[in-house]
């Protein structure tokens, strides 16, 4: 196919692109330019068979896109994506936790210390339910956490007495 042949071609294919757009957006004249993925998602209208060309061609599924003129050197495109505002920035308020000594944001709890003390109380909620046996029968009186080998104080004579099977943990003080 030479060069004019496909031009023509080509310009065909948008004015049936055109034409289709028009017809499907309820226009008899042209409206705005709309770009579509391809025109096989337009409803097909009962006049597309009686235009002249119907042929299908491999050009009607093409989404023409615009295309850089130019190639970007290596530089400028390096330049653009390494730029310091494009950078990921410094964090110079990170420190180890005092307890466990992962690495921490200053002045902010630690996730690891934060997760396992939050893994033990749910463990320790769900042993308290299993002693009330109910969310009615909950005591008036306050509940104290013994770890083994621990004794209740003389503040905690009182109090209801939760006893995990286990040393207390070092970071773990209530
Ligand atoms: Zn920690």
């Amino acid at each position: 196919m030479s060069l004019s042949g496909l031009l023509q071609y080509v310009g065909r294919s948008l004015q049936h692109l055109e034409l289709r757009l028009a017809q499907a957006a309820g226009f008899d004249s042209f409206g705005p330019a709309l770009a579509v993925n391809g025109p096989q998602i337009l409803p097909q209208s009962l006049h597309s068979s009686d235009e002249e060309n119907s042929e299908p061609s491999f050009l009607d599924s093409i989404f023409w896109m615009a295309a850089p003129k130019k190639r970007r050197t290596i530089e400028v495109n390096r330049c653009r994506r390494r730029h310091p505002n494009k950078l990921i920035k410094v964090k110079y308020n990170i420190e180890p936790c005092p307890s466990c000594g992962n690495m921490k944001l200053k002045h902010t709890l630690c996730g690891f210390c934060y997760e396992k003390v939050s893994k033990e109380t749910a463990m320790i909620r769900k042993q308290i339910s299993v002693m009330e046996g109910g969310p009615l029968n909950t005591p008036a009186v306050e509940s104290v956490v013994l770890y083994e080998n621990e004794t209740p104080s003389e503040a905690d004579k009182d109090k209801r007495i939760v006893e995990r099977n286990r040393k207390r943990p070092y970071w773990f003080n209530m």
